[in-house]
């Protein structure tokens, strides 16, 4: 593909294609206010030909063998691996986080695809013989045809691989449509799927918004479809790609707790909290961002975490900093506006990050970590999805009073707790309603081989993304039946 052409294309069949939709956006280097590149929004025609393709691949890669399917995704991993520095740069200057974090996830995504090249094993799905007398019972899974995906923008180099790796190992096709903010390094990861030697059409690209998304899921050749997003649009892609009889899996928006325990080790407990709050500037939707802190702790917390707040270095991410740009300038308003109303709230304000400069970057989407104390739980930095760099703490009495106030949230994502209470560790493992808990860790992320997924307004569907969960996403499972009498 021509580098110099800043208008992206889609990669459909096999090859790079001009969109035909009119619209479109410029993406926004967040950090510098450079735009670096324009993408244009598919139409029904753009994503009619590349659902046809697609569809047209899975007659012949439904059929393929399994170790032949596996072989361009272990010749992907190997290019991924080989490039992962330039994806990460390339991820900074479209999304803003820091370099460090950018490797890491792609680390992650890498890893999906690791786990998906073992699906010779994970793909089987049981025999049993003598099931009846002289009757034997073999149960199989196979793959359903065209999968869509719709990411977001806050892990572009990750959550496409939460999903393509899966549909493809197991004999589906897969089309990816990637958040309109940042799709260039999607567009790269699609250059190197090109090398890998997928066949023409098993796996393609359609770059788009709000329209193109509504085409795919409602495509009466698509089979199913994967969303990861804010919480309305989970909900309308579920509901619409079902009424159109899709399978459907949609996470969406998070507002994480953690708790503090009078056990635990603060300095710990502060640490980890302020980089689950503020890595990525807070846009994780496994971002802790509410702090319920034991009372006999709490100043010791407070002032521990402020004083770490305050030494963290914002700044472009390609740089040496802790923390890089939010994705917009009106994203950056409106994190902006929760300060200003947690502060009308009545929200104590121990650190403020608003007056943040960074040298040599006067347009870029920057704001330093943000902390308040005792902050209500009616308060909207207490209910509603900020997706920028503030914690919000309280006090709490008793243990259950802040497992309470943890499952009185309308999300349910994931959710921390510090101690050194094994009790306390079992009550909340047990009683804490969220699909990603962690103790002594701040950020409950699991690892490919485990499935990822919230419960509540977190998660519409019923199988989560990343390992086994995905392998049953994308398969139907047919049982035989086979009675032979004894000879
Ligand atoms: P978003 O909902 O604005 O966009 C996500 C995708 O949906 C994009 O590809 C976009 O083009 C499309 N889209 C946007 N509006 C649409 C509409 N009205 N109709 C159809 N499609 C539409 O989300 P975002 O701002 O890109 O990402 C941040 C959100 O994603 C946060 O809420 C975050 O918590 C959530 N998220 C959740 C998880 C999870 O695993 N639960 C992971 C990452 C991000």
């Amino acid at each position: 593909m021509d580098r110099t052409d800043t208008r992206l294309r889609n990669y459909v069949d096999g090859a790079w294609e001009a969109v035909e939709g009119e619209d479109g956006q410029d993406i926004v280097n967040p950090a510098t206010g450079e735009t670096i590149g324009h993408v244009p929004f598919s139409d029904g025609d753009d994503v009619d030909a590349a659902v046809a393709s697609a569809a047209d691949a899975f007659e012949t890669w439904s059929g393929t063998d399994v170790e032949s399917r596996i072989q361009p995704l272990f010749e992907f991993k190997q290019l991924l691996e080989a490039h992962q520095e330039e994806l990460a740069e390339i991820l900074v200057r479209e999304h803003g986080k820091t370099k460090p974090e950018a490797m890491g996830e792609l680390r992650r995504g890498i890893e999906n695809v690791e786990v998906a090249c073992g699906i010779p094993s994970m793909m089987q799905a049981g025999h049993l013989p003598n099931a009846a007398p002289d009757i034997d019972e073999t149960a199989v899974r196979t793959p359903l045809g065209v999968f869509v995906a719709v990411t977001p923008f806050n892990f572009p180099g990750m959550i496409p691989l939460w999903f393509l790796p899966y549909a493809v190992a197991t004999g589906n096709s897969f089309v990816l449509k990637p958040s309109e903010r940042d799709p260039l390094v999607a567009q790269r990861m699609f250059e190197l799927i090109d090398e890998a030697g997928f066949p023409d059409g098993v796996v393609s690209l359609v770059n788009g918004g709000v329209e193109t998304v509504n085409e795919l899921i409602t495509h009466k050749d698509v089979a199913g479809v994967s969303f990861v997003g804010s919480t309305p649009v989970a909900k309308h892609v579920y509901e619409t790609a079902a009424a159109a009889g899709k399978r459907v899996q949609a996470q969406g928006g998070a507002k994480n707790h953690v708790i503090v325990s009078d056990s635990a080790d603060v300095e710990f407990a502060a640490e980890k909290t302020l980089s689950s709050a503020c890595a990525c500037a807070g846009e994780r939707c496994l971002a802790n961002d509410v702090v319920l802190v034991h009372e006999s702790v709490y100043e010791e917390f407070a002032d521990t975490l402020v004083e770490k707040a305050a030494a963290m270095r914002v700044g472009y991410g390609l740089d040496d900093v802790d923390m890089g740009a939010l994705i917009t300038a009106e994203h950056e308003a409106r994190v902006r506006d929760y300060i200003e109303g947690a502060i009308e709230e009545g929200a104590t304000l121990l650190h403020d990050g608003r007056d943040v400069t960074v040298d040599g970057y006067p347009d870029g989407n920057f704001l330093g970590p943000t902390v308040f104390g005792d902050v209500a739980e009616d308060a909207a930095i207490s209910q509603e999805e900020v997706f920028g760099p503030i914690v919000a703490l309280a006090p709490y009495g008793e243990f259950g009073e802040a497992i309470a106030r943890l499952n009185r949230s309308d999300y349910g994502n994931a959710a921390s707790l510090f101690t050194e209470l094994g009790a306390e560790a079992r009550t909340f493992r047990h009683e804490a309603e969220a699909g990603n808990l962690a103790v002594n860790a701040g950020t409950a992320a699991p690892m490919a081989f485990f499935h990822f997924g919230g419960r509540k307004a977190s998660f519409f569907g019923d199988l989560h993304a990343q390992g086994e969960d995905m392998i049953q996403f994308y398969t139907d499972k047919t049982i035989y039946i086979e009675r032979w009498p004894e000879a």
